[in-house]
């Protein structure tokens, strides 16, 4: 029992005194309102007020916003990223992304990623197709989260091509620049999808999975932190960057 006290003791103390990692998060959002959440998606709402008080909070700190398409021009080598940078997503589409989010992104100069769902789009609280090209003609770069959002490793493989190629065909069709960028359904991934999303000629994608992403990090399988809305106000906010960093560590030190 001593020794593995001891051990665990000696383990812990090698964590805490490990080098910080290197690497920049990708921050998850997913609506920005006051509006009161459907039932079951009470964690998802992120008042205006609080994600206004991050950005600043961000700014304090340094960091700089950048696109995934951003960082692979840094992977191919084309460009630098900044010092600290950093990315904001949001997923599912919805249309408080740019009556509430984008004014006070664009107030902070600041950019994002939008993922959406492009059978949801001109639905009930989800964005229409002009205000998604309004959105990357403002510098907004938009991602696809599938035709259906469909968790994709429960459908065979015609479905699940179908679901990420159709949805960038329509926005690349409907008059939007390529579409780069894949975030998957409930976080679900594996091997195979990278595959298809090489095939059908996606260069990134987002997992559910906290840690802290590099330039060599695999390219479809980035890792971000989910932000909530907070009951701690910007406390909380700090825990979540705090816990990409963690896990990071946790996974340079196994
Ligand atoms: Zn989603």
């Amino acid at each position: 029992m001593k020794f593995f006290g001891g051990a665990i003791l000696i383990l812990a103390a090698i964590f805490f005194f490990s080098p910080e990692p290197e690497g920049f998060p990708i921050l998850e959002y997913h609506q920005v309102t006051d509006a009161p959440p459907e039932p079951g998606f009470e964690m998802y709402n992120v008042p205006p007020a609080d994600f206004a008080a991050q950005l600043d909070y961000l700014q304090s700190q340094g960091y700089t916003t950048i696109t995934l398409v951003d960082f692979m021009h840094a992977v191919r080598g084309y460009k630098n990223l900044p010092d600290k940078p950093i990315v904001l997503t949001f997923d599912d589409g919805y249309e408080d992304n740019y009556t509430e989010m984008l004014p006070i992104l664009e107030a902070h100069k600041m950019t994002a990623v939008v993922y959406v769902i492009t059978n949801e789009l001109g639905k009930k609280n989800y964005l229409t197709l002009e205000q998604v090209k309004d959105m990357q003609r403002r510098g907004i770069e938009i991602g696809s989260h599938t035709s259906d959002h469909i968790a994709l490793t429960s459908l065979d493989e015609i479905f699940r091509r179908r679901q990420v190629r159709e949805s960038k065909i329509f926005l690349e069709w409907s008059g939007l620049e390529p579409i780069c960028s894949l975030s998957y359904p409930n976080g679900a991934f594996n091997a195979e999808l990278e595959k298809i999303l090489r095939e059908e000629n996606y260069l990134t994608a987002v997992t559910g999975e906290a840690g802290l992403n590099t330039l060599q990090t695999n390219p479809f399988e980035l890792y971000r932190v989910h932000i909530r809305k907070p009951r701690f106000g910007l406390t909380e906010f700090k825990f979540r960057l705090w816990k990409a960093k963690f896990f990071a560590k946790l996974r340079n030190f196994f």
